[in-house]
């Protein structure tokens, strides 16, 4: 690749003269229009790039949407981010569920969040703070 900078420091110097000279910005203002078009490609790649990812990631949202829909069923309510699941008696088990793969959540440390161990799910909650997220479910 021609290096243009040097070329145009050539040029501006006065280095050459005449029809060298004119030859000289001739190449110069090609090889600036080969790189403004190979910017306008690049452009244009990145463009298509960024908006396969966009609806990529659009459908993976509506995929998870529809799967933690169908995770919450009738024997399950969705509270601060994980399932609960309903007691025959009426309330709620205090073990909590894992929302993506119902696996049950477990204590790693008291100020951590609880972990899914098949899918590694973490809750937005303290373990400590299960007991008290497990009494603001509504009735
Ligand atoms: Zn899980």
């Amino acid at each position: 690749m021609v290096d243009l900078i040097k070329l145009l420091t050539d040029i501006a110097s006065g280095a050459f003269t005449g029809p060298i000279s004119r030859e000289r910005a001739k190449l110069f203002k090609q090889q600036l229009e080969l790189r403004d078009e190979t910017i306008r490609t690049l452009e244009r790649k990145l463009a298509d790039e960024v908006k396969k990812r966009t609806a990529s990631d659009n459908r993976a949202y509506a995929a998870e949407e529809q799967l933690a829909a169908v995770l919450v069923t009738e024997d399950h309510l969705e509270h601060a981010g994980v399932l609960w699941k309903r007691l025959d008696g009426g309330g709620y088990s205090p073990q909590p569920v894992c929302p993506m793969c119902r696996a049950p959540l477990s204590v790693i440390m008291p100020n951590f969040g609880m972990r899914c161990a098949p899918c590694k799910f973490i809750t937005t909650f303290k373990a400590s703070e299960r007991i008290h997220v497990h009494a603001e479910i509504p009735s």
